[in-house]
């Protein structure tokens, strides 16, 4: 057995001193994510800050003759425990491998490395004429090494697909420290098995990803929002369908229910309308003319649909005091009391409404309050409810409404997670949507990339 001391002059061999956290406090604030899970109390026997292949090799090297984890960490944002530290181990923190190596324009590509910052790369780009669309909310501090790990996807997804449509090529180092090359640097790739996939959504427990080639398209000319207010769930539920059978293609078709609108509005005032019961953000983008044409027909559709007050952006400077409001509704939510959970059920969406509502009535029983958000155009809702896990009686009564949600969303043809991932949080409740064949496939793709279980270990299931 391995010796916390031995570990560390094992550590503090292959990376510079100062690269390698070893008080307890470093080690504490390391060991938690976005999730805060109460139930997890370990904490990693040490934080390294990696800033190069050859040395997350050496690190994934030690930890596999000493068979100890190895746990990615990117910026922590995740909301699903998913890096977490349950048993012990070491945090390999890409913060430091942060560089955007090279936007080719002429392939439309980015190479980078995992820590750099979707929202920067999305600048980088941009600067460019080109357009990287995956657009988690917290995206101004996200990785892409975090965003590859959890399958990330936002309000975009809709139109443009989530962070998995965009990954042509992973440089992989895999539990023995060898390193993979999952695909090439070309658009189409029908050569072999699509390994990549296999690590997208894989949580950092199968392989480290230590470097990416994502695929860009050309930056939009243009966009513009519009934010309408409905005085009934199903009447927004309604519009959505009547713009989509309109064979309309909104960037974004997102959602905010009354508590998630008085919420906000509570905390960063946004001028929206508290009085409504749910709203709607509907984005374009394109050529000037082709928005300026879907955008009337959307208005059109919203009148007819019963929007009871529609607001719009006329400039850049609107376009974001929308948006910064819908994405504030996790943090205001969050003001509400000492810890917040959030969730990201999907269905089908012609069973959205039912969702909604149906999530509505169990936090309703459980006393439990609900800021829903969410991207209605994919069928998924974020309940975000304010916990205060000193409180263990409201903690139960968290967990019976979580267990009765995705009960709920199983049954109306849903799954657990369109884009936060599974993580600690979720484990115990997979097997109600994925049926135990393709666990058990899943689990001996675990134990082929990974047989000594040390990446990541015991996440997802
Ligand atoms: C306010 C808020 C809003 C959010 N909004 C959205 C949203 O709209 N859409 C959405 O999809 N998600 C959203 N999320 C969830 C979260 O942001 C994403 O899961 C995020 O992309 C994770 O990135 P990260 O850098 O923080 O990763 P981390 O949380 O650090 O890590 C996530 C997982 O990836 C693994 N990992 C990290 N780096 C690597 C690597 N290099 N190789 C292998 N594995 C690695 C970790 O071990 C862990 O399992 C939100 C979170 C918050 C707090």
């Amino acid at each position: 057995m391995l010796t916390k001391t031995r570990l560390i002059k094992d550590l503090e061999k292959i990376l510079p001193r100062a690269n390698v956290l070893t008080e307890l406090e470093e080690r504490y604030v390391y060991s938690q994510d976005a999730a805060n899970l109460p139930d997890i109390k370990k904490i990693a026997d040490a934080v390294v800050f990696v800033e190069n292949i050859e040395e997350v090799q050496q690190v994934v090297k030690t930890a596999s003759k000493h068979k100890i984890p190895v746990i990615c960490r990117g910026a922590g944002t995740n909301v699903v425990g998913a890096c977490t530290v349950e048993h012990g181990g070491i945090i390999l923190n890409f913060s430091r491998m942060n560089k955007i190596l090279e936007i080719n324009r002429q392939n439309m590509t980015a190479r980078v490395q995992p820590g750099v910052i979707v929202g920067e790369l999305q600048k980088q780009a941009e600067a460019l004429g080109l357009y990287y669309p995956p657009d988690p909310s917290n995206l101004a501090v996200s990785t892409i090494g975090g965003s590859i790990a959890q399958s990330s996807g936002g309000a975009r997804t809709f139109k443009y697909g989530s962070t998995k449509d965009y990954i042509l090529d992973l440089k992989v180092v895999m539990a023995n420290g060898e390193i993979l090359q999952t695909g090439s640097n070309t658009i189409k790739n029908a050569t072999g098995y699509n390994l990549g996939s296999l690590f997208i959504g894989s949580e950092g427990t199968l392989g480290i990803i230590v470097e990416a080639t994502v695929k860009l398209i050309p930056k939009p000319q243009t966009r513009q929002v519009v934010m309408a207010y409905f005085d009934r769930i199903s009447e927004a539920v309604n519009a959505v369908d009547s713009i989509i059978e309109q064979q309309i293609f909104p960037t974004t078709l997102d959602f905010m229910d009354k508590n998630a609108l008085q919420t906000v509005e509570k905390f960063y005032p946004s001028g929206l309308l508290t009085d409504k019961e749910a709203a709607l953000i509907i984005e374009i983008d394109g050529f000037a003319a082709a928005v300026d044409y879907q955008k009337n027909i959307i208005l059109s559709i919203l009148q007819n649909a019963k929007a009871s007050a529609i607001q719009s952006s006329s400039n850049e400077e609107e376009y974001n005091h929308i948006w910064r409001a819908r994405r504030s509704s996790m943090g205001a939510c969050a003001k509400l009391k000492p810890n917040v959970t959030t969730d990201d059920v999907i269905v089908p969406r012609q069973n959205l409404a039912k969702l909604v509502l149906g999530i509505r009535k169990i936090c309703e029983k459980y006393n439990l309050e609900v800021c829903m958000v969410g991207h209605v155009g994919d069928g998924s809702v974020h309940p975000q409810i304010p916990i205060d896990y000193r409180d263990e009686d409201e903690y139960n009564r968290l967990k019976l409404a979580k267990s009765e949600i995705y009960d709920l969303t199983s049954k109306l043809g849903g799954i657990l997670s369109g884009e936060h991932g599974i993580g600690s949080a979720k484990r115990d409740y997979i097997n109600m949507v994925v049926n135990p064949l393709a666990l058990e496939y899943m689990r001996m793709i675990k134990k082929t990339f990974d047989p000594d279980n040390i990446l990541n270990p015991y996440k997802i299931f």
